[in-house]
């Protein structure tokens, strides 16, 4: 199992790629973030602003499989420690 992190501003994003459904609930919530005709298909760089991280924790809450998963900053800074 793989979980690959895609780093943003305010949240980070992380997915494995091994339990994804395909469903594209990210992809239709979010596009800008979620774009499979881009590599890396996955850029939370976009999230800029607090509204619009809140909207990636929503659309990564509808993730319906566990595969996209929100990585706040904190954890992502103890990641880093290890
Ligand atoms: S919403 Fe989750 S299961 Fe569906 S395509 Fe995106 S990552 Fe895969």
């Amino acid at each position: 199992m793989t979980r690959k992190h895609y780093l943003g501003p305010i949240v980070d994003v992380s997915f494995d790629g091994a339990v994804c459904a395909h469903a594209a609930e990210c992809v239709r919530g979010m596009p800008a973030v979620f774009d499979t005709g881009r590599r890396p298909w996955i850029d939370p760089g976009v999230a800029t602003t607090p509204e619009l991280a809140e909207r990636l924790r929503t659309v990564v809450g509808r993730c319906p499989s566990g595969a996209l998963r929100i990585e706040e900053h904190r954890a992502h800074e103890q990641r880093e420690q290890q």
